[in-house]
């Protein structure tokens, strides 16, 4: 495998960043993950946009233009030889003496690219199978909405998940409602078959997959309410489920141990991840 950092294309066994970026210091970086199906990087155009609000939300500058970013990940596939799988872009504030204030002005931001293939039969299993899901407090920082490298908290939800025997955590607010997975967005179906997932407001990360499903569910003819729902809400929907760009749509057939529906992955939810790729964005790869 092949990784990019810094304007080099690495071994990825042997790439490395300095001991002082600042990313490993502080998590003071963003990222993206983008999924590449059948030779076709998805919703490019959207992540870019998303890491051009997180950097400026930040003040982190650009490492390299945009359009050279492009060509970066595009090379870095190319030279995994990956047709299905993940494009992952990281980009931190770069080297400087440890100090928590920014570094001096001039300071490069660092740029990391890696790219692994996934077998589009793995993702497919998942969601014949379904996903178990644990229930968590809240307990990360009002600005969840940049895509922050900064993930502690979701890191100790996932681990805790996968303690209970499931594979993703949900955030709870004090009031009782979802607020997303620890690397996901969440939604349920109603009983009448309208979608559900929360406003994206600061409280949560507002997903590339999640913004593309309002289109698929457009073109579907499916009714969207962008609104709170509880946990409750969620063990009695007809369907629920998570999205994510590594995901895209998988059911959820189990909450806190409480099963969904019949506890099979619902239809709806398999005709929007079949409907996905026809309607997201294509950049061959
Ligand atoms: N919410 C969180 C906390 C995430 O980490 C992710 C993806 O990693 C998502 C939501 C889904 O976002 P996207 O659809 O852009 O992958």
């Amino acid at each position: 495998r092949i990784a990019y950092v810094n304007g080099r294309y690495l071994a990825h066994s042997a790439a490395a960043v300095h001991i002082e970026d600042r990313g490993y210091q502080f998590s003071d970086g963003v990222y993206e993950m983008c999924e590449i199906a059948r030779g076709y990087i998805i919703d490019m155009k959207r992540h870019l946009d998303r890491l051009n609000r997180s950097l400026s939300e930040l003040s982190i500058e650009w490492p390299v233009t945009r359009s050279a970013l492009i060509v970066v990940m595009r090379e870095v596939v190319r030279r995994n030889g990956v047709r299905n799988g993940l494009v992952y872009l990281q980009v931190t504030r770069g080297v400087a003496p440890r100090d928590h204030a920014f570094p001096k002005p001039g300071t490069r931001s660092s740029l990391v690219v890696t790219a692994k293939r996934i077998a589009p039969s793995a993702t497919a299993k998942k969601a014949e199978t379904g996903l178990k899901i644990i229930t968590v407090p809240e307990n990360r920082w009002d600005r969840v909405d940049i895509k922050s490298v900064s993930l502690l908290p979701n890191v100790l939800a996932k681990q805790q998940a996968r303690e209970a025997g499931a594979q993703e955590a949900w955030f709870i607010d004090a009031e009782g409602t979802v607020k997303e997975g620890a690397s996901s967005n969440a939604w349920i179906v109603t009983q009448d078959g309208a979608l559900v997932t929360r406003p994206a407001d600061h409280g949560i990360l507002r997903g590339i997959t999640r913004t593309t499903l309002f289109d698929v569910a457009a073109k579907l003819g499916m009714k969207i309410e962008e609104r709170a729902f509880s946990v409750a809400e969620a063990k009695a929907a007809r369907e629920v489920f998570i999205s994510s760009a590594t995901t895209i749509a998988i059911p959820v057939v189990d909450i806190d141990g409480e099963t969904v529906a019949n506890g099979h992955p619902g239809s709806i939810t398999l005709s929007l991840r079949e409907a996905f790729f026809d309607i997201a964005e294509k950049s061959p790869a």
